[in-house]
């Protein structure tokens, strides 16, 4: 009973810190709860099982699958385009470097800063958001605004600390006015965050916004069709949620958002015991 009156209490918390007091515990659709990708390679198969490899189930996963296929970071390594300098680079301070560096789109000559990514340069986590704001191109660091405040409380109500896990844009240079990313921007920005993918060897990732979702999914779609479920990013396991900045405008999404947030937790929880 006490040990039911703690959990309670936990869920509570966590309720209360995402969205506010009195707002009654949501449901999760069991459909959602279970879905998982289609279409699996041998790579994916044999890191669903956990007497197969368990030390590299949740650690870094081998570089191929037992049937040969590439690992979802080979997949994603293979999306730059091999002409890029980022090809051959082995370390995200090498990638961080060129991005400092080269001026690859108009907006890049604009910024304050480049908005790189932060956090646990091996986190089995990544968020995924859209571009840099004012403050962040101020900073150079991702979601540090309003937005971003709200993002380490999400992040902090399913007991992820900021620092835990690895946070990074589509595109590492502010548009103006925060307008929407242009296709020619992202085509020359995306590379670098696959590179960053492919470095960091997540086992989730979390894609705040539309546009972070459509644009890695190559989805035309709307935001709630792509909720809920688990989508195959590569051989990746990719959940996509609201963007913060939506929930500040629109506070009745943070109870969806925290239905996404508590599926993202439990496969990741779910990972975590595969690979124990
Ligand atoms: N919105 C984003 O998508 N990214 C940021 O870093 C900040 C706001």
């Amino acid at each position: 009973m006490q040990r039911l009156l703690g959990e309670l209490k936990t869920i509570i918390e966590h309720e209360w810190a995402l969205t506010g007091p009195f707002v009654p515990l949501p449901e999760v659709h069991s459909e959602a709860r279970t879905a998982i990708p289609e279409a699996r390679t041998g790579y994916e198969r044999q890191n669903d099982h956990p007497d197969m490899n368990p030390r590299e189930l949740f650690g870094r996963p081998s570089s191929t699958g037992i049937d040969g296929s590439p690992s979802p970071y080979d997949r994603i390594q293979a999306l730059i385009p091999p002409s890029s300098p980022l090809v051959s680079m082995t370390s995200l301070e090498e990638v961080e470097a060129f991005v400092r560096k080269n001026m690859l789109i108009p907006l890049d000559e604009s910024r304050t800063n480049p908005v790189f990514g932060v956090g646990d340069p091996n986190a089995d986590l990544m968020v995924i958001g859209e571009a840099p704001g004012a403050d962040e191109d101020a900073r150079g660091e991702p979601f540090v605004g309003r937005a971003g405040q709200l993002l380490t409380q999400i992040l902090g109500a399913i007991d992820f600390a900021r620092e835990d896990v690895y946070i990074a844009n589509i595109l590492k240079s502010r548009p103006p006015n925060n307008r929407n990313p242009m296709a020619a921007e992202v085509a020359a920005h995306v590379p670098i965050l696959y590179k960053q993918i492919a470095l960091i060897r997540p086992k989730l990732i979390l894609c705040v916004g539309k546009t972070s979702g459509t644009t890695l999914l190559n989805q035309k779609t709307s935001l709630k069709a792509l909720r809920q479920k688990f989508h195959d990013f590569h051989g990746l396991q990719m959940l996509v949620t609201y963007h913060p900045a939506a929930l500040l405008r629109n506070p009745a999404w943070k109870r969806p958002t925290w239905e996404d947030v508590q599926l993202l937790r439990r496969r990741y929880d779910e990972l975590v015991r595969m690979a124990a």
